[in-house]
């Protein structure tokens, strides 16, 4: 049997219509002769009736102490709904559909409440419904533990349901159905030239995901990657294909070598840093860089960019733990310098490995645009640079002409 999992996030699913436009995605994949398993969030985001920050927010109004396993079960209730409400919705199309919960679908996780990790699926019952000829909704970002207990997998967790499934089933690919068209070469809000990505590797969209691209869970792709699963990330709303990730060319006819054509896939960039610059004494470096780090980590800092050499340690923390940290290395004895509403962008890509020239090609193109940069750190498929928040437009422009347009 051929079966293909779509997995429809919140803002797809909140308005009859929309429901309407995903009960005709559904449909369409039957009628190609696959076997959908479908995967929802729960309705809306935020403030809407039935969303997640709307149900724990219910609770928070009478107590900031929920325990977890309370948390969880309340939360779980909003992919119930949805489910719910879509199973009707695909039945009224003249469709057989059934829901499942989490648990009744067979998603086992640990019982590490609010952030579960998924053991394994039995995908069981599913299958039997599947064969049946019928359509299975499944509750997206919930599981049980093997004690019965039920978890949610952490926020945005239903990209990880969508893709467990996925690789139990040996699904032909993993829909995720969402309000933008795919993965975009930059954000279109800062660079008018963005262009949506046709192909994009599971290592690229982690990093994407990672580096706050919000249109994906990373645990996810994670997930999918281990098995080889595509993932094609698409919009409810078009019937255009979306941007596909996969590691092998052969799985979407007519896709170019998605790593070796391009050196930059995406830049991406997270606001809100600030950098710290202790300068290190004479003699002793090592013994203040020990008291540095061990002082953030026991006051649950976490720091990032860090470079440390025997005549300074650099590194950067979020803004809003700036005023802990200096306060923290002051103690110390320390004079930490503070350089506030830095930026980080990245540019990542597969195909920059072992490249000569590309670290060459980000300093040109910011050096062309008189943008200086504080800091810069590389792995095998991102390079990043720290440059001031009132850079980051032209920051970001130069890189994507140089790598992208
Ligand atoms: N409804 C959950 C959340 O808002 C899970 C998801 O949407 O993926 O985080
Ligand atoms: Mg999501």
């Amino acid at each position: 049997m051929k079966y293909i999992v779509q997995k429809f996030g919140g803002t797809s699913l909140n308005t009859a219509e929309l429901r309407e436009q995903v009960a005709a995605k559904i449909i369409h994949a039957v009628k190609e002769g696959y076997h959908p398993v479908v995967v929802v969030s729960a309705m809306g985001r935020g403030g809407e009736s039935y969303s997640t920050d709307s149900l724990l927010s219910l609770a928070y109004e009478v107590s900031r102490e929920i325990p977890g396993r309370e948390s969880d079960l309340l939360m779980s209730c909003g992919e119930v709904i949805s489910g719910v409400v879509l199973a009707a919705t695909i039945r009224g199309k003249g469709f057989p559909a059934v829901f499942l919960t989490g648990s009744q679908a067979g998603i086992i996780t640990d019982d590490n409440f609010n952030d579960a990790r998924i053991r394994r699926v039995d995908p069981q019952i599913i299958l039997e419904h599947s064969r049946l000829g019928k359509i299975v909704v499944v509750a997206g970002f919930q599981g049980v533990t093997e004690k019965g207990e039920i978890t949610t997998l952490g926020r945005g967790g239903s990209d990880t349901t969508a893709a467990a499934l996925g690789v139990a089933l040996e699904a032909v690919c993993v829909d995720i159905y969402t309000d933008v068209e795919g993965i975009m070469t930059a954000d279109p809000g800062i660079v008018n030239n963005a262009r949506l990505l046709e192909t994009i590797t599971y290592n690229e969209i982690c990093q994407l995901a990672h580096e706050g691209v919000k249109v994906i869970h990373p645990r996810s792709v994670e997930i999918a990657m281990q098995k080889n699963i595509p993932l094609r990330v698409r919009s409810t709303s078009s019937d255009a294909p979306g941007t596909l990730v996969t590691n092998d060319s052969q799985v979407y006819k007519g896709a170019i070598d998605i790593t070796r054509d391009r050196i930059v896939t995406g830049i991406t960039q997270k606001t809100g840093i600030t950098q710290l610059k202790i300068n290190m004494p004479e003699t002793n470096a090592s013994a203040w860089q020990v008291r540095i780090f061990k002082g953030l980590a026991l006051a649950g800092i976490s720091v990032d960019f860090i470079n440390a050499s025997p005549e300074a340690v650099v590194f950067t923390v979020k803004d809003e733990m700036a005023q802990k940290a200096v306060e923290i290395l002051e103690n110390l004895g320390m004079q930490p310098v503070k350089r506030p509403g830095c930026v980080k962008v990245a540019a990542i890509g597969a195909g920059m490995t072992g490249v000569p020239g590309v670290m060459a090609g980000i300093v040109d193109a910011l050096t062309r645009e008189n943008v200086a940069v504080l800091q810069s750190a590389d792995s095998y498929t991102t390079i990043w640079v720290l440059v001031q928040q009132e850079d980051m437009v032209k920051a970001i422009s130069a890189l994507h002409q140089q790598f992208l347009d």
